[in-house]
């Protein structure tokens, strides 16, 4: 078990906000133990913790809401704060989204090291699981079962040769989420980004923070980051939409062609069973377990 994280000193970024296309500042600062990571809307003067109750739209992006305020596209920031293990924060942002950057939670990554990172005096909780809990649906699948560590196994198949069918298996932690996963941009289809921009959706969506797909490839100048960056960002946006149960994720989550919208039913589905997880807050814990495992041993003998 480890300490809880925060910021060493504050930092501001400013970038393009994916449904508007406005320009959008935020601020990140550092925070006590327990905070946890909360959003604050300075322009309507209200805090909205990143929590799974607060999941309040996972079309396109996840949307955290509280008393009819929001905040958009938080999962590529959350993905990052979760990588880096960075438990007490609070964002500040003058308005209704996080800006997109470059589709990836590399820049996040890049600001928040430059800030620095600070152990605090506590222990961060886990959350175990005990029992495996699946969710199923139009051929979609995703599933968290007990594991000792966070790890991911992930598939999708698209119908475009360039995509078609790709796979990974990842265990979560700072350095695995930084090289292999961090930089892994979101992607579109061409006519499904010309669709959004019809009805005013994705304003701000261009080759500068998407992955762009058509028939005959990649319609971006540069390269892949990763060959297959395609799951890759799958991944990412999973231990973002993850993230917000709020605690240390000791899971093995497997997903077939999963998105936001399967893994916030996966999260409320597994909080409302308490059978399916427990949430472990002594260090010592494995120790006793150990010792007890040892005893009943012996007196096996
Ligand atoms: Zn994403």
């Amino acid at each position: 078990m480890r300490k809880q994280r925060t910021l060493r000193k504050p930092i501001e970024a400013t970038g393009i906000g994916l449904h508007t296309g406005k320009k959008v500042e935020i601020k990140l600062e550092p925070a006590d133990t327990n905070y946890g990571v909360v959003f604050y809307r300075a322009d309507k003067d209200i805090y909205i913790e990143a929590k799974s109750e607060n999941v309040v739209d996972t079309t396109l992006a996840t949307t955290l809401g509280k008393n009819g305020m929001v905040v958009k596209t938080v999962e590529h920031l959350l993905a990052a704060l979760y990588g880096l293990h960075i438990d007490n924060i609070l964002i500040t942002v003058w308005g209704d989204e996080v800006p997109i950057m470059d589709g990836s939670s590399a820049p996040w990554v890049y600001l928040l090291k430059t800030a620095g990172i600070r152990e605090q005096n506590a222990y961060k909780k886990e959350i175990i699981i005990k029992k495996p809990v699946k969710i199923k649906e139009d051929g979609k699948f995703a599933a968290l079962l007990p594991s000792r560590n966070f790890e991911i196994h992930c598939s999708i198949n698209f119908d475009n040769i360039f995509i078609g069918k790709q796979k990974i298996s990842v265990e979560i932690n700072e350095s695995t989420f930084t090289k292999e996963i961090s930089k892994a941009r979101t992607f579109g289809f061409t006519k499904d980004i010309e669709y959004l921009q019809a009805h005013n959706l994705a304003l701000g969506g261009s080759l500068d923070n998407a992955i762009v797909v058509d028939d005959y490839g990649i319609v971006n100048e540069d390269p892949l980051r990763y060959k297959d960056e395609f799951v890759r960002h799958k991944v990412l946006d999973a231990v973002g939409d993850l993230s917000i149960v709020g605690y240390d994720i000791k899971a093995k989550y497997l997903a077939c062609k999963s998105g936001h919208d399967l893994n916030r039913k996966l999260v409320l589905k597994l909080f409302k069973d308490k059978e399916a997880y427990e949430i472990v807050g002594n260090p010592h814990r494995e120790k006793i377990v150990g010792s007890f495992v040892w005893s009943a041993l012996e007196e096996e003998k």
